[in-house]
């Protein structure tokens, strides 16, 4: 019995060697100081934390003091979106986003609506792209705010938050961007996005679940969700998870040393994959940008057959999924490919893939092999005579582990 190939780095990532080395001296042997604290250990867990600010701020081309960290992306985000509202509501009370942001945008946004805010939804095309000239339309006297998410977690489809940044900053409009899922896979910098706000999350790359951070422009006016003491500037109060905090740190270090190296290996690998899930269905529909797109994601909707059943059927051999993790369990389809107009059918076909950096040409090869494999046994022709180059044929026992 071996594991399945790990193809859902876009839910969560697995923590890298490195950053598991650099966290464990904070669990064995400086566990107990708070940073808060006078004496020495107090001075080390803090020395720790603000070592990670720097790193995390310099993969973001940040000052230190713009980074507070968070529990997750999630709090980011609401931190972000309501900690500005709040701070702004006498100027003006209109938000704009889009259509394809995740739960931890819209869900905040909609309590602001129910709180007495406007919302501008905006729609994107079939790719999944919001138009730069929608913004514009949008923009009103009393907006406020724009929050568009970086890359999306499903599609992975790029926004244009640079062009978006030229046009609503110089009217003093603040700017939030969601980049849980680009940083880490394509350079991310603060000032060539001209964003204000920036969502980062940890486990999406390479450090371990229930770190985040925000990026705030120093001048920005927010307020914070929770009150206490006063770490993290205040905004974020609540003694700090030094542990996570190294490893987010650690990881950003790594990604920032590795100069983009790896976007160009996630790329290859992916487009392997899906040259030969092409191969063998020739009908398969990419869904998200052909270029504006993460290097890592392949979501695809495959004919005549749900990707439920696809993912049932293979998975002793491939762990990926229908889109995000956050609706893995309803039977509703995406809410993103709705909005990029697909389908029900082409909708309910869809599978996302997303490779990381451990992921190898084998891993891909085999995961190939067995979801064509699994196509043929659910009924799907063309899969089963496809051409012998990669033993693709619908045979689970060709490719030893
Ligand atoms: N934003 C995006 C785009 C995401 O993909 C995710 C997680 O999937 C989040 C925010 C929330 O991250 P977390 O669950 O770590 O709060």
């Amino acid at each position: 019995m071996h594991n399945p190939i790990y193809l859902d780095h876009n839910a969560t990532t697995p923590v890298d060697p490195q950053v598991a080395d650099a966290i464990e001296p904070y669990l064995r042997q400086h566990f107990f100081g708070n940073p808060s604290s006078n004496h020495i250990y107090g001075q080390r867990a803090h020395d720790a934390v603000e070592k990670a600010r720097y790193q995390v701020a310099t993969l973001i081309g940040a000052q230190h003091d713009e980074i507070l960290f968070t529990g997750c992306a999630t709090e980011a985000n609401n931190l972000g979106i309501r900690g500005v509202a709040e701070a702004m509501r006498n100027k003006g009370r209109h938000i704009i986003t889009s259509s394809i942001e995740h739960p931890s945008v819209s869900a905040p946004l909609q309590l602001l609506k129910r709180n007495g805010w406007e919302v501008t939804v905006l729609p994107v095309d079939k790719y999944g792209l919001v138009s730069v000239e929608s913004v514009k339309n949008a923009l009103r006297p009393d907006t406020v705010l724009v929050s568009i998410m970086h890359a999306n977690n499903e599609v992975g489809t790029i926004q244009p938050i640079s062009e978006i940044s030229d046009m609503v900053r110089p009217k003093g409009i603040l700017l939030h961007t969601d980049a849980a899922q680009s940083v880490g896979k394509i350079p991310v910098s603060v000032d060539h996005l001209g964003v204000d706000l920036l969502t980062l999350a940890g486990h999406k790359f390479y450090a371990t679940k229930g770190i985040g951070a925000l990026y705030v422009r120093k001048g920005t006016p927010i307020e914070p969700l929770i009150v206490g003491a006063g770490h993290e500037q205040g905004l974020r109060p609540g003694t700090e998870n030094v542990p996570a905090i190294v490893g987010i740190g650690k990881a950003a270090e790594l990604i920032y040393k590795s100069d983009g190296f790896e976007g160009i290996t996630l790329r290859i690998l992916r487009d392997i994959l899906h040259e030969r899930l092409l191969e063998a269905v020739p009908d398969l529909k990419l869904n998200g940008h052909p270029d504006m797109r993460l290097p890592n994601t392949l979501n695809v909707s495959f004919p005549n057959i749900t990707g439920r059943e696809l993912l049932k059927q293979a998975a002793n051999d491939v762990a990926a999924s229908l889109g995000s993790a956050c609706h893995e369990e309803s039977d509703k389809v995406s809410g993103v490919l709705g909005a990029m107009g697909l389908s029900q059918q082409r909708a309910q076909g869809a599978v996302r893939f997303s490779v990381g950096v451990s992921t190898s040409i084998s891993d891909i090869e085999w995961a190939a092999s067995t979801l064509v494999s699994a196509l043929c046994e659910c009924g799907l022709k063309s899969a089963c005579h496809i051409p012998d180059k990669n033993k693709l044929i619908c045979n689970k026992q060709i490719y030893p582990h």
